[in-house]
């Protein structure tokens, strides 16, 4: 799987003609009828709209909107997150409290490396340790069973659970992985929790593991008040001004700039900010997947722009002078990148572009007309902005 745009697209080339009614019927088994193109989505290599756009050129809107839909869950989950951001933060801060306490406690210290090394000996969980380590990635219903039997039927906490899913995906991201894994517990929808059972495995396995006796039949409800992550308001993105030179800062958020609406004349430079690192203990291979989306991206983009490409290092101390100085260089009046969204690459680059800011660099945060239009609509559950889809891309001309 090679992290560039190119294979992206031609992932989603192969998979249009099963994004209908096949990928409606057969989506939850396993492997099924699914894209794999999260890596590349996640990353956007290819964008939402790009993806999107291609399905209806082959299906009706009816015959692909459960595709859609998956395709807006991720959507859903990014604008939920980026109005409560204090849930990705307590993840982190509970995170580090649970760590500090296995180094007191052996047994749940034990008990983890069990279940990431893929030796609990139940076997279907084992197998998806173990595909997740070598491979980076797990497909949807796998993920809701793993998350299960790590809640519910080993009883370890949720947030050691989300991180190993955070250090070992392809497509790690802190909406839909910290929120996914709070659904599972039921703390995302209140009153709801997500259960596997052997028969479901069973079937959706096409009879491959049969985990009968083994699971956790019930999960005791974890409660936690919704008020305590108020949803803010959206912070409003900035528009590039026609004529104004910049230089474009990218990071693994969005490796697309090519569609971010700024004429190739007003680009005189391009930064790469590889932040490939920023989460905490992850492992080699998604670093490597992130590495060499950032480094494929440079070698296009260099082509594209035809304008010199710095690519820097996530080195937080001396970020702010390197990017001032480049402004200097390159005779650049600002900075243009499109925002990135909660998670630890904003938390890298924030606190460098506030400094910059404050001594008096224009930073344009630019946020995508995707997010725009349907983020809003993130501020309740999912079925308040699935109802909107079609609305929004007919908003977005994606439909007539
Ligand atoms: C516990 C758990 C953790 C997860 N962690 C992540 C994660 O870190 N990163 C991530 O991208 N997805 C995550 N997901 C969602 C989903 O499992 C993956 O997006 C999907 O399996 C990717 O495979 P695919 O591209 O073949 O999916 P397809 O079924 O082909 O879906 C197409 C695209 O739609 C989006 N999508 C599909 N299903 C979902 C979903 N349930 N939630 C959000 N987006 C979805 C993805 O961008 C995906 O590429 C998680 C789900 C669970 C239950």
């Amino acid at each position: 799987m090679n992290p560039t745009r190119e294979e992206g697209l031609q992932t989603l080339e192969r998979f249009l003609p099963h994004a209908g009614i096949s990928y409606r019927e057969r989506r939850n088994f396993v492997p099924g009828v699914v894209s794999g193109l999260s890596p590349y989505v996640r990353h956007r290599l290819i964008t939402e709209a790009e993806v999107v756009g291609a399905v209806l050129q082959k299906h009706s809107f009816q015959e692909a909107e459960k595709f859609i839909q998956e395709i807006c869950w991720r959507t859903y989950w990014k604008g939920w997150l980026e109005m409560r951001p204090s849930v990705w933060s307590e993840y982190l801060e509970a995170l580090q409290t649970l760590k500090i306490q296995m180094q007191e406690e052996p047994d749940v210290n034990d008990r983890v490396q069990s279940a990431e090394s893929g030796v609990t000996g139940i076997g279907c969980f084992d197998d998806w340790a173990n595909a997740l380590r070598e491979t980076g990635y797990l497909h949807n219903h796998v993920r809701m069973w793993f998350a299960s039997i790590w809640v519910h039927t080993l009883r370890l906490p949720w947030q050691l659970g989300a991180d190993f899913f955070m250090r070992h995906l392809l497509d790690g991201d802190p909406a839909s992985n910290t929120l996914s894994w709070r659904w599972v517990c039921g703390l995302q929808t209140q009153g709801k929790v997500y259960v596997a059972t052997a028969e479901n495995i069973e079937r959706f396995t096409d009879g491959r593991y049969t985990p009968r006796g083994l699971l956790a039949q019930e999960a005791p409800m974890m409660r936690e008040s919704f008020t305590n992550h108020p949803p803010l308001p959206l912070a409003h993105p900035d528009q590039h001004v026609s004529g104004e030179k910049t230089l474009l800062l990218i990071t693994e958020e969005d490796l697309h700039p090519e569609d971010w609406g700024i004429p190739r004349s007003d680009v005189l430079g391009i930064v790469l900010l590889d932040s490939a690192e920023a989460y905490p203990g992850i492992a080699a291979l998604p670093v490597g997947w992130k590495s060499h989306a950032l480094e494929g991206a440079a070698a296009r983009l260099a082509g594209e722009f035809q304008c010199p490409i710095t690519c820097l290092q996530s080195d937080k101390e001396s970020l702010s002078a390197k990017l001032r100085t480049l402004l200097q260089e390159y005779g650049a009046g600002c900075y243009s990148t499109m925002t990135p969204p909660v998670g630890p690459t904003l938390s890298l680059i924030d606190p460098v572009l506030s400094e910059l800011v404050k001594e008096g660099v224009t930073v344009r945060r630019l946020r995508r007309s995707w997010d725009d239009a349907f983020w809003p609509h993130a501020t309740h559950g999912f079925f308040k902005l699935k109802e909107r889809i079609p609305s929004v891309l007919k908003q977005l001309s994606l439909i007539p």
